[in-house]
């Protein structure tokens, strides 16, 4: 263990939450050693430890200086909280390199060679009889050695949580057996469950490791570029009054991406990484997004566009403003909140992490009884009573062993972050286990119309005024009055229709004809708005159906537009219609092929709810391939739409934008927000954030997290499974106590490998491309 660098979270925020990162964790009971002794400290309310991520989170008003001395005092560290994050994770040393690193492991180390004569004559082939009283000696060593800072852990634990915990059961284990004379059995059971919690703690670090690999692809830093502004040096030459200084070339200089503020000026050179979040203010290029939305073609980038921290910039120069701080970059956030994912657990991991609690206790009161009945009341040996089968005893010894829930507890949460980080390098935000594990059991998806399956950018198609002069698409007086009127109130409205009707009226010019106050939005149907003294009404058919006579030629006409797809807009003055305008939106390419997608893999019942009228949204609908459509929906309409969803199918998901699909995407058992990357609103309210803008990666992100329940039913299989068989050995008198162990350790090492195989899903699952 390196410095004893101490930082805590903050000492102003006692009564918040603290957080700490965890140091000298080998195995996922030490998260529960810790969770134990830090609850018991007066002013804690709660506190998690997560043997993933090593965060430990505690809420109350504990001072973080007893939190601290009390993790110290369970034999662990706490690492500073606020050095930047590792970008280049230190890459994890090979195994006996890593052994050699820590006092424990290299205990295990010396322990494993001492024991190994005892394990090859005694153990191995004790017919050779070459066993030797001095065996005894080197296992006896081997045993206090490697098992020295499994019975101080044992002691502690004991001591200050007043709790039997595993170091406790191995080390009554190992002394029960040199008690009754198995001398190499007492050594190989600590050396083993040694080099055991080693490799754990190994294998562990490494999945961190590849994890922060995955996810930390920003450059450290940066070319600042300065211009000297108000230079004193040259004011008043030739006519220099100030502003940026004509004498001084502009200076160029290497920082580190935290030297940096928003407003800085930034060059990003072809084929390097961006450095940071920012918007071009000179230069145009291609731009690989894939570290950050997932999307494997190049965007191009022109003035005023964002970028993205972590992109590739592929064949032009760029100067960039920075928009934000280092740690607030789109990819930093994305990685925060995957890590803060790992602490909602998801209710598999719960039910497990809760079995483990009762599973422990209810083998150490079997172990007792199986020494004690047996010899009780049948008479049976409680020592060993010859070679080849065990006494009651031992084989109570043996379930000591076999109580350990080590494998059991790591098979959930090492799948979960490592589904989790894999989907956040493909674009794919998930915000915690439980919606991962949510996602996997959708039955129905909705989906939002307007900007979800649609590109969400509608343009005017037509504008015909009552008076409309012309029998074609021309312009006209009226007609551009009409538009002129309508934009005015829609200047107003953050519909996206409202936005395809400004435009018209700017590109004909009449965009200031008039003005409009008092405008209200008729949520779902329209809006309106008072422009010189009369209410100007710009709304669906449908309300004008209920609200507002227009002759029937418009309404065949709206009739018409609206079985090709698009929507008719009407408008009247006060109680005078005045004509109809439509507004087109088009269906994006990636929605069809991701419905399509979303078919194949099993979700049968697609569905798309809107506000649009009922023709409209029938002809998207057949366009994009959804089986069913809801459409003339008012936003509680939409929420009710969700739970009949639910009843009648099952759990919904629901997609949307996440603006104003809000209510909805709460309502839905998971609820998938889409945005391009950096739109805070969707990844903050969102369960599941989708980071390019568009729903190519959904399909993936439904099969990775099944692929991910599928892993955690495996492996909790095989870690109950190996439980079971082994207990059923022992009791027999079949089974050795190390060999329990060395089980245990193998299950461990399983399960975890098991799990990381999450974090290369894509090669196999195709990642919708
Ligand atoms: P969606 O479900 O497709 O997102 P909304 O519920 O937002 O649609 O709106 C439903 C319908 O209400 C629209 O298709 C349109 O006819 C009408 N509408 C809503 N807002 C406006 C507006 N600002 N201007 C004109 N029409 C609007
Ligand atoms: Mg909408």
């Amino acid at each position: 263990m390196t410095g004893v660098e101490l930082s805590y979270n903050s000492y102003m925020n006692m009564l918040d939450e603290q957080q700490f990162q965890i140091r000298g964790m080998d195995c996922a009971n030490c998260a529960a050693t810790l969770e134990k002794g830090v609850a018991q400290l007066a002013g804690v309310g709660q506190c998690h430890v997560n043997f993933a991520t090593e965060m430990m989170r505690v809420g109350g008003t504990v001072a973080p200086e007893s939190v601290v001395a009390r993790v110290r005092e369970l034999g662990y560290d706490v690492a500073a909280t606020d050095t930047p994050r590792d970008a280049a994770a230190t890459p994890t040393p090979r195994f006996l390199a890593f052994l050699w690193q820590q006092r424990d492991t290299r205990l295990a180390l010396l322990g494993a060679i001492l024991i190994l004569p005892g394990l090859l004559f005694n153990e191995l082939l004790p017919f050779l009889g070459w066993e030797h009283p001095l065996l005894n000696v080197t296992s006896i060593a081997a045993m206090m050695v490697a098992g020295y800072p499994i019975a101080m852990s044992a002691w502690r634990a004991l001591r200050i949580n007043r709790e039997i915990n595993i170091n406790v059961l191995m080390t009554i284990a190992s002394l029960g057996a040199v008690a009754i004379g198995a001398y190499t059995e007492g050594g190989l059971v600590m050396v083993l469950f040694a080099i055991g919690e080693a490799l754990e703690g190994y294998t562990a670090q490494r999945a961190r490791n590849a994890i922060r690999a995955l996810m930390a692809v920003a450059p450290q830093e940066a070319v600042r570029r300065h211009v000297c502004v108000d230079c004193a040096e040259h004011l008043g030459q030739d006519g220099y009054t100030g502003g940026p200084c004509p004498f001084c070339p502009p200076s160029e200089q290497r920082v580190s991406v935290a030297a940096l503020a928003v407003g800085d000026e930034i060059i990003v050179k072809p084929g390097e990484r961006i450095p940071m979040d920012g918007v071009i203010i000179s230069g145009a290029s291609s731009v690989n997004q894939a570290p950050i939305t997932g999307e494997s073609m190049p965007v191009t980038k022109r003035l005023g566009d964002e970028v993205y921290a972590g992109a590739i910039n592929l064949e032009g120069a760029l100067i960039l403003r920075v928009t934000h701080l280092a740690a607030d970059n789109t990819i930093s956030r994305v990685i925060q909140m995957v890590e803060e994912a790992q602490e909602k657990r998801a209710p598999a991991q719960r039910l497990v992490d809760r079995f483990a609690r009762v599973y422990t206790p209810a083998v150490v009161a079997l172990a007792v009884l199986v020494a004690a009945i047996p010899p009780l009341v049948w008479g049976q040996p409680f020592l060993n009573p010859d070679a080849t089968t065990h006494g009651w005893l031992y084989r109570a010894l043996a379930l000591l062993v076999v109580a350990c829930p080590c494998a059991l507890v790591i098979s959930t949460p090492v799948s979960l972050i490592s589904a989790i980080s894999n989907a956040a390098r493909h674009g794919v935000l998930v915000k915690g286990g439980a919606f991962l594990e949510a996602l996997a059991g959708v039955r129905v998806m909705a989906f939002d119309k307007t900007g979800t399956l649609t590109a969400g950018k509608p343009m005017v198609v037509m504008v015909r005024a009552v008076e409309c002069r012309h029998s074609g698409n021309e312009n006209c007086e009226p007609c551009d009055d009409l538009l002129a009127l309508a934009s005015a109130v829609e200047q107003r409205s953050e519909h996206p229709m409202a936005y395809a009707l400004v435009q018209a009226s700017a590109a004909r010019g009449v965009q200031h004809r008039y003005a409009a106050d008092d405008v209200t939005a008729l949520v779902g149907r329209g809006v309106w708005g008072q422009v010189n003294g009369q209410r100007v009404t710009v709304g669906s058919h449908g309300y004008f159906d209920e609200e507002l006579p227009h002759p029937q030629i418009d309404c065949l006409a709206a009739e018409e537009a609206a079985g090709n797809g698009q929507t008719p807009l009407l408008v009247s003055m006060g109680e005078d219609y005045l004509g109809y305008i439509t507004v087109a939106d088009t269906v994006r390419d990636s929605s069809r092929a991701a419905i399509q997608e979303l078919k194949q893999a099993g979700i049968h019942h697609l569905i798309m709810l809107t506000g649009d009228n009922e023709a409209t949204a029938r002809q998207v609908g057949a366009e994009v391939g959804v089986t069913e459509v809801r459409a003339e929906l008012l936003p509680a309409g939409k929420l009710q739409a969700i739970e009949a969803l639910r009843q009648q199918y099952g759990p919904v998901a629901m997609v949307g934008d996440g603006i104003n699909d809000a209510p909805a995407l709460a309502r839905a058992d998971v609820g998938i927000a889409m945005g391009a990357a950096g739109t805070a609103q969707a990844m903050e309210t969102a369960d599941v954030a989708l980071l390019s803008d568009d729903l190519s990666r959904l399909p993936f992100a439904v099969r990775l997290s099944r692929a991910a329940m599928r892993t955690i039913r495996v492996n909790v299989a095989i870690s109950l499974g190996l439980k079971l068989a082994f207990m059923l050995l022992v009791l027999q008198g079949a089974g050795t106590m190390w060999m329990a162990v060395l089980a245990d350790v193998g299950a461990s090492l399983l399960v975890t490998l098991n799990g990381m195989r999450l974090l290369r899903r894509p090669t196999t699952l195709g990642d919708g491309h």
